[in-house]
């Protein structure tokens, strides 16, 4: 039973994902997201309900535009099923719970804001705003008035955490080290991961980043490099391997 909730799970995060794409592409430039339809960018050739299906169209048309023969970036069949992947993974870890309702909707915010991110080296309020109200709904639907209030000290404190580095960084390299979405993003976090583990996905992004970007710094001198990614990748290490204090705790003393 479990393969066939991993695959439906799967086919759902590769739909999602390919709306997800439009969000982050469109939303930071302030288009629509319903109209103009899906088009081909290089011949604005109207797609296909056919031509939509995520992963498989891009396979069945040789990663190549019906009309045009344009090609299409292989980052689009990727990123759906990256996507399809980490549905499922939701599943997987939290199984048909309540939680998992939670858990998709945390992974679909990370999803787009790396997106924008990625694109535009924004992350938009809009998303943001979004998501907080969709996740303090569920949080106060799922574990009621007491897990909720908990849960907004925690976003308040982890937010408060990183707007204190900010100021710190800003000071050190004296412009700005660290984007207002990042901050704004640690409240999200907080309210999901808890103000600690919040601070331990900083530290992982941080450990994350620093190779990538050293790297990417001197490919592109003087460009700058979104850390919204890391911290995305730092939370989802930490949110799928359900880590808590206890447990890192009992981690770091075993040695
Ligand atoms: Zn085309």
């Amino acid at each position: 039973m479990t393969i066939y909730f991993c695959i439906m799970f799967f086919i759902i995060g590769t739909i999602f994902g390919s709306f997800y794409n439009v969000v982050g592409y469109r939303l930071p430039k302030g288009e629509s997201l319903l109209s103009p339809g899906s088009h081909c960018p290089n011949c604005n050739h109207r797609l296909s309900p056919l031509e939509l299906i995520p992963i498989f169209s891009w396979l069945l048309q040789h990663g190549k535009c019906k009309n045009c023969k344009g090609k299409i970036a292989l980052f689009y069949p990727i990123f759906e099923a990256s996507c399809g992947f980490l549905f499922m993974l939701c599943y997987l870890v939290f199984g048909l719970s309540l939680e998992l309702i939670i858990a998709l909707t945390f992974t679909s915010m990370i999803i787009i804001v790396v997106l924008t991110d990625y694109y535009y080296m924004i992350i938009p309020d809009e998303v943001l705003i979004f998501f907080i109200i969709a996740l303090i709904v569920e949080i106060y639907l799922i574990f009621g008035l007491k897990t909720l209030g908990l849960s907004l000290l925690h976003a308040i404190l982890a937010f408060g955490v990183m707007f204190l580095l900010k100021i710190f960084g800003d000071k050190m390299f004296k412009r700005e080290a660290m984007g207002g979405g990042d901050v704004k993003l640690m409240f999200v976090f907080g309210l999901v991961l808890g103000a600690p583990m919040t601070v331990v996905s900083i530290f992982l992004a941080s450990i994350l980043g620093l190779p990538i970007s050293l790297i990417l710094m001197h490919k592109k001198r003087g460009e700058e490099i979104p850390f919204g990614p890391y911290l995305s990748l730092g939370a989802l290490i930490v949110f799928f391997l359900q880590l808590d204090l206890d447990t890192l705790i009992s981690l770091l003393t075993f040695y």
